[in-house]
């Protein structure tokens, strides 16, 4: 018997902290921070856990690493690419390898992996279980032109990625959207290892002239072979479009330039309340438009229906307010935090 408990993320857009109890192991799927400054997530019902497993590097994933103490001091497990992104700070003492895609063995645990299309490094999760299986989906994507997302195995039940709720914008209408507004000048601000290749490569070919920070001109480079020209606080111009690493306008390159008149910014992803981007664009100073790196509506129905899943949590997501969602799911939507998989 393998069971499943979300000490975190279920319910809300919050840190992803999943226990998964299989084969006498006690696994911790993901380690997440809180969004806001003031969250802490709550790792008290965690109990001695035996090994971290991470899909990606991104912070509501991976920002409780450093209060491996409070949980026996596992050893992390996760891909290459997600190793290299952790920050000093919250690098474990112990940490041991994932495929990008394939078969994995952790303290005798089985599991397969694959690419998630929504990080560099990111990766699906699925256990074989006496009850069809049991697949995190971790955060994925479908859309992204430069990461691909690899078939999802059959299993009988699904933790997916659902935080967009019922979002049915296509990235390809979004692109076309933010090329017209970021037209004559814009700082789009992007998380570091996330969406700032794809923006660089997707606005360059639609005509722009894209610019971007030392972080994510190193990244497209990384990506994609060419790197774009460079923006800097001493070069940027408000008649430049700018790629730049500080998703929220909380460091880098658009916390340099959010003070500077005529700088005209577009943020694109999660906005937590307590960050500077939350007060421009309840300001009027700043807009939003999305710009997908998780699963439209469609998606995640194509998931359960290409796993033929029996049983469905989505996960960061307030389910009131996903109605289309919930009910497309109908039978197979699970809302309770621990069950048997
Ligand atoms: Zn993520």
């Amino acid at each position: 018997m393998a069971r499943l408990t979300a000490l975190s993320g279920l319910g809300r857009k919050s840190a992803a902290l999943f226990l998964l109890e299989i084969e006498g192991r006690r696994l911790l799927l993901d380690m997440g921070g809180g969004l806001e400054v003031d969250e802490r997530p709550d790792l008290s019902q965690a109990g001695r856990i035996d090994a971290v497993l991470l899909s990606h590097a991104h912070v509501d994933h991976v920002g409780a690493l450093d209060r491996l103490a409070e949980i026996g001091g596992p050893p992390v497990y996760a891909t290459r690419e997600t190793q290299r992104q952790l920050p000093p700070a919250l690098r474990p003492a112990r940490l041991a390898s994932l495929p990008d895609r394939g078969s994995a063995e952790v303290l005798g645990v089985r599991l397969e992996t694959g690419r998630s299309g929504h990080a560099p490094g990111g990766i699906w999760m699925r256990f074989p279980t006496l009850r069809g299986g049991f697949l995190y989906t971790g955060d994925f994507s479908t859309e992204a032109p430069l990461l691909r997302c690899d078939p999802f195995p059959r299993s009988a039940t699904v933790l997916a990625d659902a935080s967009y709720g019922d979002r049915e914008d296509s990235l390809a209408y979004q692109i076309a959207a933010l090329t017209e507004a970021a037209r004559g000048g814009a700082v789009l601000p992007c998380p570091a290892d996330g969406r700032g290749p794809d923006m660089v490569a997707a606005l360059g070919a639609a005509g722009l002239t894209v610019h971007a920070c030392p972080h994510i001109a190193d990244e497209t480079e990384r990506h994609t072979g060419s790197r774009p020209p460079g923006a800097t606080p001493e070069t940027a111009t408000a008649a430049q479009v700018i790629v730049a690493d500080g998703p929220n306008a909380e460091h880098g390159l658009p916390a340099a330039l959010r003070e500077r008149p005529g700088f005209r910014f577009i943020f694109s992803g999660h906005v937590p309340r307590s960050s500077p981007a939350h007060a421009m664009i309840a300001g009027g100073h700043a807009r939003w438009m999305g710009w997908n790196v998780h699963p439209r509506l469609t998606d995640i129905l194509a998931v359960a229906a290409s796993t033929r899943a029996e049983r469905v949590l989505p996960a960061f997501v307030d389910l009131t307010t996903a109605p289309r969602l919930t009910a497309a799911l109908g039978p197979r939507l699970r809302q309770c935090t621990s069950l048997e998989v």
